[in-house]
């Protein structure tokens, strides 16, 4: 089944409705700066050491690539085997919006501990947001034994726990997720560039949005 919605385009949609819209229907008007893409870089360097003290890992994208739809499935296969397992980027499909859990270990009553890994030094806000909605998601796909952010704190792997805190937001998710799918009803918001252009990220549609052009709605 196809989704609508990422972890990457929900986080966009919280800052920007415009850039939600963009990146769902003309991503290729993205630009990114060569700083943006070494941060990319380091993320996953350190995200593929973590990966590394799961050796009996196997990676869901290794097998499908690019067909992120057929994560789910995959993902569901693996974790209907009666074994404990240890997966990575596994993929949950629900209310419209496809996660990947970057490491998720399954325990042998079926309960899953989640591994969601951040190379930053300090629990950002952004962090946490991006966290409650893989919460979200998975939670209505199997059930969660834990729910670990792994970011590089004073020691390289420091883990916290999140799993109350994020079960709290679930209402405030499931709202953010029907009025993004609003959003994505109609055609191309309009909304003006301002100061939430440069916050929490630097948006990658400045460059279009400052030429002050419109694309045509999709839907007419
Ligand atoms: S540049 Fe600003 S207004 Fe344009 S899509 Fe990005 S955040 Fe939205």
């Amino acid at each position: 089944m196809s989704h609508l919605l990422s972890k990457s385009k929900y986080i966009r949609g919280l800052q920007c409705d415009r850039a939600l819209w963009l990146d769902v229907y003309n991503p290729r008007l993205a630009k990114y700066t060569r700083e943006q893409m070494q941060r990319f870089d380091r993320g996953r360097e350190f995200e593929y050491a973590f990966k590394d003290t799961f050796p009996h890992g196997i990676d869901i994208s290794v097998e499908l690539k690019r067909n992120v739809d057929a994560y789910p499935e995959l993902t569901a296969m693996y974790l209907d085997k009666e074994e404990e397992v240890d997966l990575f980027e596994a993929g949950f499909l629900y209310d419209d919006v496809l996660v990947l859990a970057d490491v998720v270990h399954k325990n042998a009553d079926g309960t899953l501990d989640i591994y969601e890994v951040k190379s930053g030094n300090v629990l950002s806000e952004t962090y946490r947001r991006d966290a409650a909605l893989q919460h979200y998601v998975i939670s209505h796909c199997r059930p969660i034994n834990k729910f670990c952010v792994v970011y590089n704190g004073e020691n390289r792997f420091d883990t916290i726990e999140l799993a109350e805190e994020l079960e709290e937001q679930h209402d405030e998710i499931a709202r953010n997720i029907a009025t993004m799918k609003e959003i994505l009803s109609h055609g191309e918001p309009a909304t003006p560039t301002g100061q939430h252009c440069l916050e929490p990220y630097a948006c990658p549609y400045q460059h279009y949005c400052a030429q002050g052009v419109r694309q045509m709605s999709l839907f007419g």
